[in-house]
């Protein structure tokens, strides 16, 4: 069976105080919780060390929004997988949409950060999803096949085994529009056999594969709840202890077998 797991994306929101009130609330509203799923938080490159020490001792992990595809160097303002290790994360979100919109990620860069991270040991959270004019001209499994291929090119099943694939429809980030359950669930599964078909059944069976796109205390369980959905990558509702605990919540209640 595959575990659930929930990441909090908190995109360029919270600083070094409000990183610790977040997380020392998440920490005391999570003292019953009994390791059902897993949780991961990726706030902002400069709370990640006070995250980390935040953190010990708790169900959380820690998790990176970015990373460089390069080692080292004359790269103003990236920062490497080496210096995300030393703080201790052990997730890495690549190819979110609005690094492929606002930064110009291609699928070649994203799989270049893929190779990266798992050279470095990360779990990277690979993001893919078609924008609005895509899915209105029909070719929603065209753009995911491409994209599948193009971030997963060259990696062996044991990498694809290490890897995380979100599938977050662009229309549904951040806009308060999400995919309904069965929309969600038919692209998964989708991602699912392409993965079978490069690689092979056991490999997609275990892949894990989150939805993201709007995901909220409200919608939470009954995409949680479908079998291709196996954990949420959670934006705006991860920057309250409220609305991210109903999150996990309903995570918790959607892993429990015939628990409707
Ligand atoms: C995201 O940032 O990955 C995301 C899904 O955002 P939101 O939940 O706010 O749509």
């Amino acid at each position: 069976m595959r575990r659930k797991i929930i990441a909090g994306n908190w995109k360029m929101n919270k600083d070094i105080r409000e990183t610790a009130t977040l997380i020392n609330e998440l920490k005391e509203r999570l003292k019953d919780f009994k390791n059902e799923v897993d949780i991961v938080l990726c706030p902002p490159f400069p709370s990640l060390v006070v995250a980390k020490s935040l953190i010990k001792d708790t169900p959380m992990k820690l998790g990176a929004q970015n990373m460089s595809q390069h080692d080292e160097g004359a790269f103003t303002g990236e920062v490497s997988a080496k210096m995300l290790t030393s703080i201790g994360c052990e997730y890495v979100i690549l190819g979110h949409s609005e690094r492929r919109q606002y930064f110009k990620e291609t699928d070649e860069i994203v799989n270049a950060k893929v190779k990266k991270a798992l050279k470095t040991r990360f779990t990277p959270i690979v993001c893919i999803g078609e924008t609005l004019e895509e899915r209105e001209a029909g070719i929603t499994d065209r753009i995911i096949t491409t994209q599948i291929k193009g971030v997963l090119h060259e990696l062996s099943s044991t990498d694809v085994e290490k890897i995380i694939i979100a599938y977050e429809p662009v229309w549904a980030i951040g806009t308060g529009k999400y995919a309904t359950p069965d929309q969600a669930n038919q692209v998964h599964r989708l991602i699912r056999k392409l993965v079978g078909q490069h690689y092979s059944c056991p490999v997609a069976e275990t892949l894990i594969i989150q939805y993201g796109g709007s995901v909220n205390s409200q919608n939470a369980y009954a995409l949680l709840s479908q079998p291709e959905i196996d954990g949420a990558l959670v934006g705006g509702a991860s920057l309250t202890s409220d609305a991210f605990m109903r999150i996990i919540q309903a995570c918790v209640e959607a892993s429990i077998p015939n628990h409707s």
